[in-house]
């Protein structure tokens, strides 16, 4: 195709109807640089247009250090795509016509360091995927705005955040070196027997429930003595904090101590944090999943056996299936799914559990027999569980000692202060034996993989058109149906949600009704490591790096999920 010019392309369409936009899709040559009208929106108050603009490295210059490892590359491309939201924000908010007229924006980065598909940058050049709304007034294209919008509000926004002069390089380095400095320290935490590790002086609290930025004026982090261990990494030098040993550990103290805040933290380390977080050297085993009750949730043929026996009208549970899950049988489903999938280190709160699954006491021990209750309690499952899956567990408690016998590490939080509490807690358990009785000690095993049947993730039901999509970090749609994804916690960004919308149907695609769901995971962040972000379909700036639990998380909490069983032995 010939080289179109912008500009007298866009005088054509001057004052028309606002369809007549879509006669400039395609690409064009803005200053040094090429800018690709992918899709254009059909009004002002549809989703914005999407494009690409893409500079060549020669101008970008941004020099190859930068971006010569994986994990630079990923830093690099979110540090890119924090700015240009920025730039966008200050350049280009909109006020051009009605709707969004006039707003150039990429989905806004949050706390986390993630692969983002709106910045990508390799040796030839560095391309941002974003959105424009092309303005109008009403339905009448508005030809000036759109030029004033694309030939000088975008060049600006362009010029301070895609090219390596705009920045200065410390600040290009420290968030490189964040970065670098939080997966070496992950990459430690193994051969150092631990699961997590907090740094001293980090900071936990966040401003509020809907604010992720750092508590001001919060009691910094400082590790226990006992528990304190040094460690050297790449960029920052040796940083010294507390390092949490593999098996059980408990975090105990009283009501709003920081026990809840030091778990969310643990939880959130399985990503890398930006600068300034305070949560930047909190790090976690990447596959550390945080489970919780959930009733209500949907749960499709699950061996919760281990933790639930014989329910009431002989309901089987080496098969669990509900539409409306229980307090106790969504925990037990939420556990042995994430086992399922893989993982090293549960996290479990209190707050958030059903008191009814954690223990039982002596007295309901003697009122409601043994054969009335069918929940085997996790009190007595833990141990068992840890040794046969080869899992630990970080357990937060406030109201019940029963686990203090059987804990390897007990923290206790006062005044937001941590202190290594294991010996005392064994001389009380000691002291105070417990007089409940163990109910279950039967191995813990489960030898049924589960195998999705593709029939039943059909999102286009048999039709032509697959809607997938997401409008909030916790809501899903796929297909006819709304997910409620609010319990897979460690889900974090609304581009994480989007991504795994589209990798759902990827997962759909790759189905054979043999594949197990953990091998279909792996198929699927294989694929997407493999290829990119890309591969999920339309080239777009909306997507984000994900984990293969909440993948499978976003799956078995679909309505129309049928599985079959599979011996594993077989
Ligand atoms: P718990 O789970 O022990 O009841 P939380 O973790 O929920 O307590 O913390 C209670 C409150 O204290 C929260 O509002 C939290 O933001 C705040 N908080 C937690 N840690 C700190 C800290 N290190 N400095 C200041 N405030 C904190
Ligand atoms: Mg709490």
């Amino acid at each position: 195709m010939a080289e179109r010019d912008l500009v007298s392309e866009i005088r054509k369409v001057d004052g028309k109807g606002y369809r007549s936009y879509r006669d400039l899709k395609g690409s064009y040559v803005l200053e040094d640089w090429t800018l690709f009208i992918d899709h254009v929106q059909g009004d002002t108050f549809a989703a914005p247009s999407r494009m690409r603009l893409r500079i060549p490295q020669k101008e970008a210059r941004f020099p190859e250090w930068t971006y010569s490892s994986r994990i630079r590359e990923i830093a690099l491309r979110d540090l890119i795509a924090r700015r240009f939201w920025e730039a966008g924000r200050m350049r280009a908010r909109g006020g051009m016509g009605t709707g969004g007229s006039g707003k150039i924006s990429i989905p806004r980065p949050g706390q986390e360091i993630l692969e983002r598909s709106s910045v990508v940058i390799n040796n030839k050049f560095i391309e941002v995927r974003f959105t424009a709304g092309l303005p109008a007034q009403a339905r009448r294209i508005e030809g000036d705005s759109a030029i004033e919008l694309l030939t000088e509000h975008l060049p600006t926004i362009v010029r301070e955040s895609m090219l390596f002069d705009s920045y200065k390089e410390k600040r290009i380095q420290q968030h490189i070196w964040c970065a670098e400095d939080a997966h070496a320290l992950r990459s430690k935490l193994e051969p150092m027997g631990l699961v997590a590790f907090i740094a001293d002086g980090s900071i936990l609290p966040r401003k509020s429930g809907v604010d992720q930025w750092p508590l001001s004026n919060a009691v910094p982090f400082r590790s226990p003595l006992s528990l304190r261990v040094k460690v050297d990494l790449p960029n920052v030098g040796r940083v010294t904090g507390m390092g949490i040993p593999k098996g059980l550990t408990l975090i105990v103290g009283g009501g709003y101590h920081g026990k809840s805040t030091l778990l969310e933290a643990i939880k959130h380390g399985v990503y890398d944090h930006m600068p300034g977080d305070g949560r930047e050297l909190v790090v976690t085993v990447e596959d550390a999943v945080k489970v919780r009750s959930e009733d209500g949730r949907r749960v499709e043929k699950v061996d919760i056996s281990p933790f639930i026996g014989n329910l009431p009208g002989g309901l089987s549970t080496n098969d669990f299936s509900t539409d409306n899950a229980s307090g106790s049988t969504s925990q037990a489903a939420n556990i042995m799914e994430a086992l399922e999938v893989g993982t090293s280190l549960l996290l479990i709160d209190e707050d958030s559990s059903a008191s009814n699954f954690m223990t039982r006491d002596r007295r309901m021990q003697m009122l409601v027999s043994k054969d009335n209750e069918p929940i085997k309690p996790f009190v007595d499952r833990i141990g068992p569980m840890m040794e046969s899956q080869g899992c630990s567990c970080v357990l937060v408690v406030g109201g019940s000692g029963e686990f203090l016998d059987i804990a390897d590490t007990v923290i206790m939080l006062s005044s937001y202060v941590a202190s290594e509490v294991t010996k005392v807690a064994k001389d009380v358990a000691a002291t105070f034996p417990s007089d409940r009785e163990s109910e279950a000690e039967e191995p813990f095993s489960s030898s049924y993989s589960r195998v999705p049947l593709s029939k039943s993730l059909d999102p286009s039901r048999g039709g032509k058109d697959v809607k997938v999509s997401a409008r909030e970090v916790d809501i899903l749609t796929f297909g006819k149906e709304d997910l409620d994804l609010s319990s897979l916690e460690q889900l974090v960004d609304l581009s994480q949600t989007r991504t795994l919308a589209d990798a759902m149907v990827l997962a759909w695609q790759m189905m054979d009704d043999e594949t197990s769901m953990a091998e279909l995971s792996a198929k699927v962040t294989d694929r997407i490591k493999e290829k990119s972000l890309d591969c999920l379909g339309d080239v777009n700036g909306e997507r984000a790096g994900f984990r293969s639990h909440e993948l499978i998380g976003a799956i078995n909490r679909l309505r129309s999920l049928v599985v079959y069983q599979k011996d594993r032995s077989t």
